[in-house]
């Protein structure tokens, strides 16, 4: 079944809060902006999502190792890193409905392309030029108010106990990878890391973003999954091209449709980087980025040993080289990630008998819950007794659910809308010959297993999780 766009996203939506994957913030006091919460659903998702780039990134490679880095940093960070003066989007408002617009948007809406680099004056410039074109994705007016750029940080008062806001801002920071660069001689220090090697790390990070469409998109609080490799400048462009493989492959391992992948290029570099390619994925609003692989030199390390005065060169073990490593950064955002696999997985169906079933076909390894054990009547103490004794063999090893409520055909379709792979039902069956049947979610197909070889039939269709 087809669906335009919007009503794709309408639906997703939908599903996401009727069976607890997100809920808006706040949601009795009327919601709150872009800042969403993953329900008892979502949060399986995300942490799923989350162990698995865990596993990828820093399990798998030797020379990978993890990081946990504040949201706070010392206010000195985020002037290195340049965010406290160049971190902003140019903002507009229509002059009709007062919607505010990323004035890049608008223009890139209207096949004008305005570099990240602009400053207000020349994006300004390029609106006057353009402003027949230009339409209010709200209410279609061309009107729109002078271009301002916006810093994206968010600001807290943290220790600042005077009130003082021009004293110097604490910020929540708008990157984790920040985190990354402050401890690179920490990391070094304490373990036996040596060059090439990576810092991985998951987090929190804070953006004052304009627009607040897009779902979890574009949230005003999200989470990144970034890992940035130190090596040998030498090397640098070949690291490159092997994490942009290795990042690509990451989702199709993961089991998202290549279809709905493709890279972008960005073609105005920062003047430090010299690559910077994104993996987009197909959004019910279009292909967006879902991840950035750049090559960014030494410029990060460079930057934060001038500020901090701290020399954060590598020597080299074997030949006594000194230099500043140069970075290959690979930074996914966990929300783009969930929604990528919610919009992947949503499937509906028209059955056999007529009817009608939504399904998300979840990768397993991904699946929130992945066993439903039932018993075939709640009234029936043996049938729950039994089901539960089930249960509680299962749910130390996987994420399980007992479910007991209303027919058995209205909790497989509760299943199939969460995708849970495999459902098992205890009937009266079961109390006579010790078998259950157990329902696979995308072939819909039943089969009898004995309890006893339950577990290793099991583990076999969910391995490798
Ligand atoms: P965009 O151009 O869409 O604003 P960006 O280029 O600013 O994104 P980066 O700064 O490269 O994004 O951040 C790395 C990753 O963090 C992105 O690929 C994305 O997955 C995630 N990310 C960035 N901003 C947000 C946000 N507001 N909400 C959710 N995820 C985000």
């Amino acid at each position: 079944m087809t669906h335009n766009n919007e009503d794709l996203l309408n639906r997703i939506v939908s599903l996401c809060k009727r069976r607890g994957f997100v809920f808006p913030s706040s949601e009795i006091y009327g919601g709150f902006s872009a800042v969403y919460d993953y329900g008892s659903y979502g949060v399986e998702l995300a942490n799923n999502i989350k162990s698995l780039w865990w596993k990828v990134m820093v399990r798998e490679n030797e020379n990978i190792v993890g990081l946990d880095a504040s949201i706070f940093m010392h206010p000195k960070a985020w002037e290195a890193s340049g965010h406290t003066s160049g971190f902003s989007d140019p903002l507009s408002e229509c002059k009709e409905c007062h919607t505010r617009v990323r004035a890049d948007h608008i223009l890139e809406e209207a096949g004008v392309f305005a570099d990240e680099k602009m400053n207000e004056e020349e994006i300004n410039r390029l609106f006057e030029e353009n402003k027949e074109k230009l339409r209010c994705p709200k209410c279609g007016s061309s009107d729109f108010s002078k271009v301002k750029k916006f810093n994206l940080l968010v600001q807290s008062n943290l220790g600042n106990f005077t009130g003082d806001w021009n004293k110097e801002p604490v910020y929540l920071r708008g990157e984790t990878c920040q985190g990354i660069y402050v401890n690179f001689k920490n990391v070094l220090d304490s373990t036996r890391v040596k060059v090439p090697f990576g810092i991985a790390q998951i987090g929190k990070a804070f953006r004052n973003e304009i627009t607040a469409r897009q779902f979890v998109f574009r949230k005003r609080e999200f989470e990144q999954m970034e890992m940035q490799y130190f090596i040998h400048p030498d090397g640098a462009t070949q690291s490159f091209e092997e994490w942009r493989d290795r990042r690509w492959q990451f989702y199709i391992d993961m089991g998202i449709k290549k279809e709905n992948l493709k890279w972008h290029e960005h073609e105005n570099l920062v003047f430090y980087a010299k690559a910077a390619w994104d993996i987009e994925y197909k959004f019910p609003f279009g292909f967006k980025e879902l991840e950035g692989v750049h090559y960014r030199t030494d410029h990060d390390l460079s930057q934060h040993s001038k500020f901090s005065g701290k020399d954060l060169s590598y020597r080299d073990p074997k030949t006594n080289e000194k230099y500043i490593p140069h970075v290959v950064e690979t930074s996914a955002g966990v929300d783009r990630t969930f929604l990528a696999v919610i919009t992947d997985a949503y499937t509906e169906e028209k059955l056999e008998d007529g009817n009608e079933r939504t399904v998300m076909k979840f990768p397993k390894e991904l699946a929130p819950i992945k066993i439903a054990i039932f018993p075939l009547l709640r009234n029936k103490p043996e049938l729950v007794k039994k089901a539960r004794e089930i249960y509680d063999s299962l749910k130390a090893r996987y994420m399980c659910e007992f479910d007991d409520n209303g027919n058995i055909g209205k909790r497989y379709r509760r299943q199939d809308e969460i995708g849970t792979p495999y459902c098992v039902t205890v009937d009266f069956d079961t109390l006579e010959d010790g078998t259950v049947t157990v329902r696979n979610r995308d072939s819909m197909k039943q089969e009898r297993k004995k309890i006893e070889e339950l577990k290793e039939y099991l583990e076999k269709e969910l391995s490798p999780f």
